[in-house]
């Protein structure tokens, strides 16, 4: 007889992994399928986001950011140090071991829970069973009262560059190199190009970034975007706008990459190429014929505003639905189908308050409504700068790039968006997060008390100025 679940996850990234731990912590006899193998060959749970997204990204932006600083800034210390050099084996085995600990924490999570654990490749059939096809070939068929797919997102490939072995690679494959490449292309100025193209320009690549949009970040704050670029600009980074690729040739051990701007036809050689101009849902091989689950326009699972899909008691969250690709959208919908499955129907998530960050150096990171937006949306608001270059604690810090922008409704005066750029700004947005959340005002942060010295002043600050009472400029 098959196995009886009351759920049944497919997929153990951020979403899946989030649903299945809060099902069975809900009473729910849970399981959650992944295939993903590792390296040496082995089941690893996670997801994109700990095997080869968020978190490995992140350790290697941490090492290179030391090492440049080492080479770069610590002198202004009164720091010496004699004959820095970049151990790229020893960084990428740094970059493993967190990842390994993390998976491995899932693993131990799940027992820790009860969730059951099956490695293979899980596929929605009709009414609600999910078929199993195990890395030996063997096949095992599930019963669930309720399915949850969170089968996540994969790079896109454009036909003008196909990937070739470590040449041309995705995201995954720069996570990957052996050496700092003298020449590094990447095509794409998203999240991910400008994160891995500032990792391998900080060891000391010569990183140019090609970018089909005229816009920089076009959905971040504009007023933001353009000073980022500046300064992405000084640090080395050479990003190049309107700019299409047409084509690339492997040549030996290099690639030629042609493009156009709005003048001419453009060539660029480059050792190694990385490709980041998206992500797609993963969807094929997980929706059995009449499983009855139906994609909307762009091919993602069609769900609605609490993840319902089109069939009765199956959910899908994560990549694989409409909305920000981000680990963190992914576990608050995974918690949020937990609750309802469990009986509280009106479960739900605000989408309004999902921070997004960048982690270059320094960070970009917003929540809310830009200014682009507002005016579009005819909203009447106030604006409130601080910049870093008059914080304190910046100026401790050595590093006084950047601001923090809040924007408040004219006529009510709440928070309707917050952005900073500067260090830390990953962890100071959470500060407009929870603000919108309890949908503060400007005079509710006004009249908070910010410990000194610290980052967050800028917040306080900001939050003065939006009303022209700042206190630390002139
Ligand atoms: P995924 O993490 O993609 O997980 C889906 C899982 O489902 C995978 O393990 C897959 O093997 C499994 N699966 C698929 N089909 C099946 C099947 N049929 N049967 C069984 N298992 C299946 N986001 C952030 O919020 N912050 C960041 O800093 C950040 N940095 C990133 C850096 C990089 C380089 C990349 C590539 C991504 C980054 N992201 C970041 C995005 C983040 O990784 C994703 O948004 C997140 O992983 C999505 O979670 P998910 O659970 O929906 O899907």
């Amino acid at each position: 007889m098959a196995q009886q679940f009351d759920v049944v996850v497919i997929g153990s990234g951020p979403a899946g992994y989030i649903a299945a731990i809060k099902s069975a912590q809900l009473g729910q006899k849970t399981a959650c399928i992944e295939k993903w193998v590792d390296k040496e060959g082995k089941t690893s749970l996670g997801g994109t986001c700990l095997n080869v997204g968020c978190i490995p990204s992140k350790a290697l932006l941490e090492s290179s950011e030391k090492y440049h600083e080492a080479m770069a800034s610590l002198g202004d210390h009164g720091i010496s140090i004699k004959d820095v050099k970049i151990d790229v084996k020893a960084m990428m085995a740094r970059k493993d071991k967190i990842v390994k600990n993390l998976t491995g924490g899932i693993a131990g999570l799940f027992k820790a829970n009860g969730v059951t654990s099956i490695e293979g490749t899980g596929k929605l059939l009709e009414n609600k069973q999910v078929e199993v096809t195990k890395h030996d070939g063997s096949i095992e068929v599930l019963d669930a009262k309720n399915v949850i797919i969170a089968t996540g997102s994969v790079p896109v490939e454009i036909p003008p560059i196909p990937m070739h072995e470590d040449i041309i690679v995705d995201s995954t494959g720069a996570l990957e190199f052996t050496e700092v490449p003298k020449r590094l292309g990447v095509i794409g100025a998203g999240v991910i190009g400008l994160e891995l193209g500032s990792v391998w320009a900080r060891l000391g690549s010569d990183v140019v970034v090609i970018e089909a949009q005229d816009k920089f970040l076009p959905t971040a704050d504009q007023a933001i975007a353009k000073a980022a670029q500046k300064i992405f600009e000084k640090q080395g980074l050479d990003i190049r706008l309107g700019c299409r690729v047409t084509g690339s040739e492997v040549k030996g051990k290099q690639v030629v990459v042609t493009y156009q701007d709005s003048e001419s036809d453009k060539q660029e050689t480059f050792d190694k190429l990385i490709v980041c101009v998206g992500r797609r849902p993963v969807t094929d091989g997980c929706l059995g014929e009449g499983c009855g689950v139906t994609l909307d326009e762009r091919r993602f699972i069609f769900v609605d505003d609490q993840c319902r899909t089109t069939v009765p008691g199956v959910y899908a969250i994560g990549d694989v639905v409409r909305g920000p690709m981000l680990a963190h959208k992914g576990m608050e919908e995974g918690v949020m189908v937990a609750e309802i499955i469990a009986g509280h129907e009106t479960a739900q998530m605000n989408y309004e308050t999902i921070p997004n960050v960048i982690y270059t150096h320094p960070e970009i990171a917003w929540v809310g409504k830009t200014e682009e937006q507002l005016k579009a949306e005819g909203v009447d608001y106030k604006v409130g700068k601080m910049p870093f270059a008059a914080v304190g604690r910046a100026m401790a810090a050595n590093d006084t790039t950047g601001m923090v922008k809040i924007l408040a409704d004219k006529e009510t005066d709440r928070i309707l968006g917050m952005h900073v750029f500067g260090l830390s700004a990953s962890e100071i947005v959470a500060q407009g997060v929870i603000s919108m959340e309890f949908m503060a005002s400007a005079e509710d942060l006004q009249l908070t008390c910010f410990a000194h010295p610290t980052l967050s002043e800028a917040v306080h600050d900001a939050a003065l100025a939006v009303d022209n009472m700042a206190l630390h400029i002139a």
